[in-house]
């Protein structure tokens, strides 16, 4: 018998224009002396207050049910009061807008200041689990760090960053999160291929939601101007907000090295690739941040980058992550150094870092093989055969790990994962594969596991937001139909659900998506 839950039984939803915000953030930290709204640097001061630049016509094409339900907030109506305040037009008499001052290194670089360009904090709001959250609004208009860039941003990265938030969230990994997707009704120039051509396309606003946005590169501007009364009281207000238990500096790093740890586990984990690992890109909560240029594997291949920005450095590919974000969070240990007597402490935290990510991954590589620990002999080698295989025959990483779960232990062999493959038949190198399935049998068969399969199956989800179907969803967008994006996210709530109506979503990415714009690979132009 199925229960229906009473109405008043239901958690009371608010409408956002209603919210009160707390602004403990502007409250505490230093304050930019000038209110001057045009792009200079700015000294001692963690953010400048700064309102959203209007729209020309505020319309919500997207709203995050899930998230809104966690807020207590109510979906709003396409147009209307809520619209406004998500579009930048309309602001509450309680909210203390900001932007935001950090630096970073960008690819490798220490490139000075940064700062929130095109992102203004509207203020922070109590979610329904007593947590504090902030609302974002990025693509705002243009704030004191806009350097030379218009503080806008395109319908399509904002559309990617609305929805693979959401996705990022219900796979179980920390990440910033996505409340509404708000077109301006304003165009915004860009040169989508950095090839001289500009070209007009549509505008739109996304409100992003987090306990909070700060970076590892919000300490960093602190350190490199040696400001650092700013420095020590940022530090401060970060660990009284959000890591209260932890009684010193030292312990603060730690604590973001052992996050950031486990957050790359999670990207490993899944094949995602960020695509922009820059220190300003960096959460110092551990949650993924600034959703650009990023992928999420496709055919196994650990030299890959989505991010055609980075094709001839390779910096940021998926196989370089864990130990990029080990040199990030290096930078971040050295900007805390004024604060600490001796950065020994530090430098075994970076140390921690590395161990607790192999650790987290050699577990993690278990559950997706169904095995409960790769300690027996011949592990090792199994796993590392599995991986030359694996990119020899270009083969789909997400629908590898979850058709694995289908092959019989008995009588192993290919047919369950045929899906998975991208190439031409190769005999001879499916041969390899096949050898190494009837390998992986042997060895699975010794764990006895009768939840072999449930088990996989939530460790390996069958759903992720590929940047073909990210395009899907931009495309039908562009032509005013918001089905295939709902569709999306209402699949991506269960990611590893099989829900067999949606079957055409799991599908590795198609052929004529391989070279075409936004569905493989992606500038940074957004
Ligand atoms: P990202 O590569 O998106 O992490 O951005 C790097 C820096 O450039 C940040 O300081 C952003 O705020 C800034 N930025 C990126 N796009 C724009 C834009 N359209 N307008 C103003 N600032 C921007
Ligand atoms: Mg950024």
């Amino acid at each position: 018998m199925s229960t229906v839950l009473a109405r008043d039984a239901l958690p009371r939803l608010r409408p956002l224009e209603g919210l009160d915000f707390r602004n403990t953030f502007v409250d505490a930290l230093p304050a930019d002396a000038l209110l001057v709204n045009r792009p200079r640097l700015v000294a001692n001061a963690a953010y400048t207050r700064v309102e959203p630049t209007p729209v020309a016509s505020a319309r919500l094409l997207a709203w995050s049910d899930r998230l809104g339900e966690f807020l207590g907030i109510d979906r709003p109506p396409a147009s209307g009061p809520a619209a406004e305040v998500l579009a930048g037009n309309r602001l509450l008499p309680s909210m203390k807008p900001y932007a935001a001052r950090y630096g970073g290194h960008q690819f490798g670089v220490w490139a000075g200041q940064l700062g929130d360009g095109r992102a203004i904090t509207l203020g922070e709001i109590v979610a329904t689990d007593g947590s504090r959250q902030e609302l974002q609004l990025k693509g705002a208009g243009k704030t004191p760090y806009s350097r030379t860039a218009d503080g806008r941003a395109v319908l399509r990265s904002s559309l990617r960053e609305f929805a693979c938030s959401e996705a990022m969230f219900h796979l179980g990994v920390p990440t910033t999160r996505a409340l509404s997707l708000v077109a301006t009704g304003e165009p915004v120039i860009r040169d989508m291929f950095y090839d001289g051509n500009p070209a007009p396309e549509p505008g739109a606003v996304v409100c992003r939601v987090a306990p909070s946005f700060l970076r590892f590169g919000n300490f960093q501007i602190f350190a490199a101007q040696r400001e650092t009364e700013g420095l020590k009281r940022l530090v401060e207000y970060v660990m009284r907000e959000f890591y209260l238990a932890l009684p010193s500096v030292e312990a603060f790093f730690e604590e973001v090295c052992r996050r950031t740890a486990l957050l790359l586990v999670d990207w490993m984990r899944f094949g995602f690739v960020h695509g922009v690992m820059n220190t300003d890109n960096m959460s110092v909560l551990g949650q993924t941040i600034d959703y650009g240029p990023y992928g999420w594997l496709e055919g196994y291949d650990p030299g890959w980058t989505p991010n055609t920005t980075d094709a001839q450095s390779l910096r940021y590919t998926y196989g370089n992550q864990p130990g990029i974000a080990q040199w990030n969070l290096a930078r971040f240990g050295e900007a805390l150094l004024p604060l600490v007597p001796d950065p020994a402490p530090l430098e075994a935290s970076l140390k921690l870092y590395a161990e607790l990510f192999n650790e987290g991954w050699q577990k993690a590589l278990a559950a997706k093989l169904g095995l409960r620990s790769l300690d027996e002999p011949g592990d090792e080698e199994l796993m590392n055969d599995l991986f030359v295989a694996l990119q020899q025959e270009e083969t789909d990483f997400t629908l590898f790990f979850r058709k694995l779960a289908d092959v019989s232990l008995e009588r192993p062999d290919l047919k369950p994962l045929e899906a998975a493959f991208y190439g031409e038949q190769e005999p001879s190198r499916r041969e390899v594969l096949l050898a190494w399935i009837r390998r992986y049998a042997e060895r699975a068969k010794r764990e006895n596991d009768p939840l072999r399969r449930e088990r996989m199956n939530a460790a390996n989800p069958k759903y992720v937001f590929r940047n073909y179907l990210a395009q899907t969803a931009i495309d039908a967008l562009a032509q005013d139909d918001a089905s295939v994006l709902e569709r999306l996210m209402r699949v991506l709530e269960r990611p590893f659900d099989e829900q067999p109506e949606h079957e055409d979503l799991a599908a590795r990415r198609p052929e004529w998506a391989r070279h075409k714009a936004g569905c493989s690979a992606l500038s940074c132009s957004s």
